[in-house]
């Protein structure tokens, strides 16, 4: 298929209070399938991608902020895949490493304020813009909705399709990283209950992971756990110092607001016992790398 990726490498994840806890843990390197497009960004653009082709749509138009991995993401992928692409962005007008990429790319800006910005989930707020563009294919914030979740569903296939390899005879649980939750989402669709989907919520319940997911994942009987640690794009001393202390043990690299705060949400499950000893984990590298940047 056209919109296809590379398989993402699953690999031994060797941490020191995994091994005292004798949890396993496999990592799901989602950051190495492309040097621009990375992480969960591309899967969650994939059925989008598409749509926008079959409709034949000249270009792609969604939303974010001014480190946003998911308009990188869709910059980058509408430079491949030919497709023009626009980006409405929170704030005023700002040079980040982000955005000049975003610029280079050739993605045509809008700066919305915070006001306009806020209207984004308003019922008229896309009018304009379709009128604007006409034609154009809008893609929600974050990649997300039901196609973006769908797109998601081959994370579970990629990890199955190498756990024999790892000499693994199967595994018990996932551990990811969540902001709108569409990952998790696609996740806990194509797991269907057959195994455990846990979400560390890198942005606070009441405007992050929307109630539909929530409610999903509790229909499952699944657990989602807080790591926001004060709020979204929040750092702390003891959470940076985590993050390369991981990144020395492990050899991965990590930026801090997604993967680095659900690995230490993790590190605090796996100490208050939450794994039986001897259980597996893929732990999902979501990317984000070229956000950090802006903040490291
Ligand atoms: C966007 C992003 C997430 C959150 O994905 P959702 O599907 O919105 O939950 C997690 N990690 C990284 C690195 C991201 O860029």
């Amino acid at each position: 298929m056209l919109f296809d990726f590379p398989q993402a490498p699953l690999q031994p994840l060797s941490l020191p209070w995994l091994a005292t806890a004798n949890v396993e843990a496999a990592i799901l390197r989602l950051d190495l399938i492309d040097p621009l497009v990375s992480g969960n960004k591309w899967f969650k653009l994939r059925n989008h991608l598409q749509q926008a082709s079959v409709s034949k749509a000249p270009g792609l138009i969604s939303l974010g902020g001014n480190h946003s991995n998911h308009l990188h993401a869709l910059a980058a992928a509408g430079k491949r895949f030919g497709f023009a692409t626009a980006g409405l962005l929170r704030g005023h007008a700002q040079e980040t490493p982000t955005v000049r990429d975003l610029q280079a790319l050739g993605m045509k800006l809008h700066w919305l304020g915070y006001g306009g910005y806020r209207a984004r989930n308003e019922p008229g707020f896309w009018g304009p813009w379709q009128a604007r563009y006409p034609g154009w294919h809008c893609i929600p914030e974050g990649g997300g909705g039901p196609a973006g979740a769908q797109g998601c569903a081959l994370i579970m296939e990629q990890a199955r399709a190498q756990i024999t390899a790892l000499g693994w005879p199967g595994y018990d649980a996932w551990w990811l990283a969540a902001g709108t939750g569409t990952t998790l989402a696609g996740l806990v669709l194509a797991e269907a209950g057959a195994h455990a989907v846990h979400g560390a919520l890198a942005v606070p319940r009441d405007h992050g992971v929307p109630d539909a997911v929530v409610a999903l994942a509790g229909a499952h009987g699944y657990q989602l756990h807080d790591a926001c640690r004060g709020g979204f794009g929040k750092f702390d001393d003891e959470l940076l110092a985590f993050v390369a202390e991981c990144e020395l043990h492990s050899g991965v690299p990590l930026e801090a607001l997604y993967t680095g705060k659900a690995l230490l949400a993790l590190r605090d499950k796996v100490e208050a016992g939450l794994f039986a000893p001897g259980a597996r984990l893929i732990v999902v590298h979501t990317g984000g790398l070229q956000g950090r940047r802006g903040y490291l």
